[in-house]
């Protein structure tokens, strides 16, 4: 008898054909990709077990399987796969509890394709793959008295759309880490027992990050009795695979980026003992990777100043390749600033993970902006233990962090905004002007290698306030840096789609060619919309640069 049954967000259990940039693909707007290309490039789903749960399940539900497992049987527990919903929920069936990254596609990479794009209706790819899921769920439970609650990343986009909670027949949503606490949670919705442990509330944050509470019906938050975090002891390990082989090696950063809610979280680092045997588990169900979960790798353990702490770094990938049945491992995300500081770090690190040509260390890092200003505003410890205007520019700073990343084969995955606060147009022209400068550099004879995604910072009231209509929402200094960021990663999808897209010989040919199609006709949409909203192409193409020149060092670009 199932009792719990945990399901995900559809658009966690697909393949997106293994290539590293599509999984952006569901924050695309539905009207602008047809469903025949999205299924394609999404791939396939995970497979099933003889159960019908998940082979691999999106790590966050693999913990709450983990915590659940500690005081329930395992044939009380199941993480479904959503093909068989109908098997696993049953008159037993207390709770469904649904994992979410973006329900609504509120999150700011489905922004920036809305402030492109235009019009007012949020129907990104996330979100019909929701609507379908919560459809499908309520279907299969319709006469059973199980409970359906949503927790996960997400949660908080159902403060701004309350209306769907109705809609959609939510019963509770739970926000947060819920490690050590979701075992109360269940028995407290299934039973009502646990006076005082969760109160009908949830946390938000003002745009200056003041934390208040709202009393909400629908809503459950930790009681009084519980702290606000779990400590590292209640972090309990997972006991089955997780997708993609992601194992977490700390929560937290510290690093204080004023946009960041990271930042709020207590620093934990798991021991390298823990991230070990979580990665055990993975290489057992076949893995042969490991994908080390963080928000900032090079602050494992730091010292003070946020100066890296190597031992502990080179201890943790050591450690981890020496697993048998380890090929290869990658962080998710880092700063630029420790490889700026740090080549012999780099190094050391490619070393140990055997990087080289055909072996590349991919890695998420938020650049944010090419803007000192914004820079020094916004993340003044970005940089650490290097400071802005003493140890170089912003834009020095970063360009000699991508060197030295790519000169040791690591490829940086960034990220920039537009729309922050107290942004102008001058910085986003530094924004497109450092973009131009790396897509126009080389190290050792080879381009630069990284991908740039531009996020559009969309005020929540006007979600709220349901004003979501996004037309000439972009500046044309915004629409500058989506048209530098496009055309790079036009330039990338060409070089580089054939040699990542995996599959059998005709899905890689088909899936290389989509993408380095979709990379020119992306970057020729976004070249139209740009150019009709009054952008002058030729200044975005060249500004920054001198055109076809190859920038080998600093010194060089900041002559140009
Ligand atoms: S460095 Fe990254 S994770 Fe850390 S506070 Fe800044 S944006 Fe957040």
């Amino acid at each position: 008898m199932v009792r719990f049954v945990l399901v995900s967000d559809n658009t966690l259990v697909y393949d997106f054909r293994h290539f590293p940039l599509l999984d952006f693909l569901p924050s695309a707007p539905s009207h602008a990709i047809p469903s025949t290309i999205y299924k394609f490039l999404r791939g396939k789903p995970v497979p099933a077990t003889s159960r019908g749960e998940l082979r691999f399940a999106p790590y966050g539900l693999r913990k709450i399987e983990a915590a659940l497992l500690q005081r329930y049987k395992p044939e009380e527990v199941a993480v479904a796969h959503p093909d068989y919903l109908g098997k696993l929920i049953s008159d037993d069936t207390e709770i469904i509890a649904v994992h979410t990254m973006d329900p609504f596609g509120l999150g700011p990479t489905t922004m920036s394709y809305y402030a492109l794009f235009g019009g007012n209706e949020l129907q990104a790819w996330v979100r019909r793959e929701w609507d379908e899921l919560i459809e499908k769920i309520n279907a299969a439970r319709i006469g059973k008295k199980a409970k359906l609650i949503i927790g996960g990343p997400g949660v908080w986009e159902y403060t701004l759309l309350e209306d769907e909670i109705e809609r959609q027949h939510i019963d509770f949503l739970f926000q947060g880490e819920a490690d050590e606490v979701v075992a109360d949670l269940f028995e407290f919705i299934s039973t009502g027992h646990g006076d005082g442990s969760f109160s009908n509330s949830y946390v938000t944050y003002s745009d200056t990050f003041q934390r208040s509470i709202v009393q909400h019906d629908k809503f459950l938050s930790r009681g009084n009795k519980y702290k606000l975090y779990p400590n590292l002891e209640e972090i309990p390990l997972i006991v089955k695979p997780s997708m993609d082989s992601l194992v977490e090696v700390m929560r937290g950063c510290g690093i204080g980026c004023d946009f960041c809610e990271v930042t709020l979280r207590p620093l934990r680092y798991q021991p390298v003992e823990n991230i070990a045997k979580e990665i055990k588990v993975n290489v057992a169900a076949g893995y042969s990777n490991a994908w080390l979960h963080s928000d900032e790798i090079f602050g494992y353990m730091h010292f003070q100043n946020f100066v890296p702490n190597e031992d502990a770094l080179v201890n943790l990938f050591t450690t981890v390749m020496q697993i048998p049945g380890i090929k290869i491992t990658n962080p998710t995300h880092g700063r630029i600033s420790p490889a700026a500081a740090y080549p012999e770090l780099i190094e050391k690190l490619s070393k140990i993970v055997r990087a080289g040509p055909r072996r590349w260390i991919g890695v998420q890092v938020g650049l944010e902006t090419g803007s000192e200003k914004l820079a020094k505003m916004h993340m003044p410890a970005k940089t650490l233990p290097l400071k802005i205007g003493v140890d170089g520019s912003w834009q020095e700073i970063v360009w000699n962090g991508v060197h030295n990343m790519n000169k040791y084969y690591w490829r940086p995955a960034f990220t920039v905004q537009v729309g922050q606060a107290g942004e102008t147009d001058e910085d986003n022209w530094d924004t497109v002007a450092l973009i131009n400068r790396l897509s126009s550099s080389v190290v050792d004879g080879r381009p630069f290698e990284f991908t740039v995604t531009p996020l559009y910072n969309m005020p929540l009231g006007r979600i709220k306030a349901k004003k979501v209509n996004f037309a000439d929402t972009l500046s044309i200094s915004a629409l500058a840096v989506y048209y530098a960021s496009y055309a790079h990663l036009a330039k990338m999808a060409a070089r580089d789609s054939r040699k990542e897209a995996k599959g059998s010989p005709l899905v890689r040919i088909g899936t290389s060619s989509l993408i380095s199609l979709g990379g020119y006709i992306m970057l020729k949409t976004v070249e139209k919309i740009a150019r009709k909203a009054g952008l002058d192409i030729e200044k975005a193409k060249r500004y920054g640069t001198s055109g076809s020149k190859e920038i080998e060092s600093w010194a060089v670009a900041e002559k140009l």
